[in-house]
């Protein structure tokens, strides 16, 4: 186990030596001094300092160390050049309480996503400040009920599918709305019938993901929309699967009203580990005015942030919301250009390759085609004795990260991988064969297969327990 650096203490050991002369602290005054004779500060050299950085690091798993195939997590390649363009000096030393005059390239760059975003999503404004998928799907339904308080009509009812993640319902819920859940069909989409029995004058609006959990486009998504918003309902787009129809289609098109996006799934910015990331929220015109402020605008000459929305929603978060993420993204969509298009292209086919070589060996519920990601079933391997988590922890042994499991919750052992278009074919197989061979070891000899994983920092740890009686102290190896 890895010591804390506190424990890697030699006494008299130098890190660094700053300079043989004595320094004289008599310019600190005396009561911020510390008394203290003992330094908390461990001795150890400074090769010693970053060995203990590197190794800490080596426990992570990322992107940069394997396929990363965690469904509707969109973890594809960030490109290293991002993260260069979002420290330059005139994006970092930015205050962002200096004025518009002197922040002209930061509010371009602003200005400039939202005008792509609005292209991309077919909104017509869009705000850039909330910091998460889920903190934009907040906005999106404090918009809802804010639209709905200013017509002077009181809905309370927010209609989700079975299939929807679970940020859905908890945003909803936060807006003090009801949630009305309703159940897919065999075919895995949303069952027109159980919508319509839903539908009346207290329906604030639908939640959708499209393509849906499963990975599945909603083939009645236009009547869908026509039957919300003839009910008087909005249309709400969870953008998280955007990687599958970028440039192909949009969620106006379909009839959205409000969509939010992950910037940091689709748009190619790190995430894992909980942020920084972005959810801009976009809206169809007769939302605009909803919108948190500042929006950034252009009025031919200058870039300003614009405060003055009539029926703003107030603010998501503090300034702008996580302005480096918002580089990179836009770097990312400059870097790609018109060939974004391509790249919800190859994501589909990744995934439909993926899906065909692997549906002999792991059940496949809803056989049909799929887009940017599909979900197996653990079934067939539970029945012999090894379940959904089992077949996860082994893949960790063959430097694969697990794919997204027991999500959607309408697919027993789920097994939902999403191989984004970044991936080469070679690597591909390479987990295509890594997932026959533990289909084959779970028949052969699924014993083996329960002890995984081996070669990981932490192995198997009992969950119950972990949840039931979590350790998080750490004891100080002497
Ligand atoms: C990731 C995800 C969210 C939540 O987004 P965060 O950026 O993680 O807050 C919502 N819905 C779906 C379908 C997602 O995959």
């Amino acid at each position: 186990m890895t010591k804390l650096i506190f424990e890697k203490n030699i006494e008299n050991t130098d890190g660094i030596k700053l300079t043989d002369e004595k320094i004289d602290f008599n310019f600190i005054n005396e009561k911020y001094l510390s008394k203290e004779t003992t330094s908390i500060i461990p001795d150890i050299s400074e090769l010693e300092v970053m060995r203990h950085f590197k190794e800490l690091s080596d426990k992570n798993f990322c992107i940069e160390k394997g396929f990363y195939p965690l469904g509707s997590c969109t973890m594809k390649y960030n490109p290293k050049v991002n993260e260069i363009l979002a420290s330059l000096e005139g994006f970092t030393d930015l205050h962002p309480k200096q004025n518009d005059e002197e922040a002209q390239g930061s509010l371009k760059l602003m200005y400039e996503l939202q005008e792509s975003l609005k292209v991309i999503t077919g909104m017509d404004a869009i705000t850039l400040q909330p910091a998460a998928g889920a903190h934009g799907e907040l906005c999106g339904m404090m918009i809802v009920k804010k639209y709905f308080e200013t017509i002077g009509e009181n809905r309370k009812n927010v209609i989700i599918p079975d299939s929807a993640h679970g940020t859905n319902p908890a945003s909803a819920a936060m807006c003090g709305f009801n949630i009305v859940e309703i159940k897919s069909n065999e075919k895995g989409f949303v069952d027109i019938e159980a919508l319509k029995s839903v539908l009346d004058e207290n329906t604030a609006a639908i939640m959708l993901t499209n393509p849906n959990t499963l990975g599945l486009f909603e083939e009645n998504i236009l009547e869908i929309s026509e039957l919300v918003h003839n009910a008087g309902g909005l249309l709400y787009y969870d953008g998280a699967n955007m990687n599958a129809i970028m440039g192909h289609t949009n969620p106006k098109l379909m009839g959205f009203d409000i969509v939010h996006l992950n910037l940091h799934k689709t748009f190619a910015t790190p995430h894992g580990g909980g942020g920084p990331g972005a959810g801009p929220v976009g809206v169809v015109e007769k939302l605009q005015d909803f919108l948190p402020v500042p929006i950034i605008k252009f009025d031919g000459n200058k870039y300003y942030r614009e405060y003055n929305l009539k029926h703003t929603i107030g603010k998501m978060k503090a300034f702008f919301g996580n302005f480096s993420v918002l580089v990179k993204a836009y770097a990312y969509i400059l870097l790609t250009g018109n060939k974004l298009k391509e790249v919800s292209s190859n994501a589909v086919l990744n995934a439909n390759y993926m899906m065909h070589k692997l549906k002999d060996y792991y059940h496949l519920p809803y056989n049909t085609k799929c887009m940017h990601e599909f979900v197996l079933s653990g079934d067939w391997q539970k029945e012999q004795g090894v379940n959904t988590l089992a077949i996860a922890k082994r893949l960790m042994d063959s430097n694969f990260h697990p794919p997204t499991i027991y999500f959607p919750l309408i697919v027993h052992e789920a097994i939902m991988i999403e191989p984004t278009e970044s991936e080469t074919k070679q690597r591909l197989d390479d987990f295509i064969n890594t997932m026959i061979d533990i289909a084959q070891e779970v028949k052969t000899n699924p014993e083996s297969v329960l002890n995984h994983p081996l070669t990981t920092p932490v192995k198997k740890v009992d969950e119950t327990l972990a949840a039931r009686n979590p350790d998080l102290a750490y004891k100080v190896q002497k």
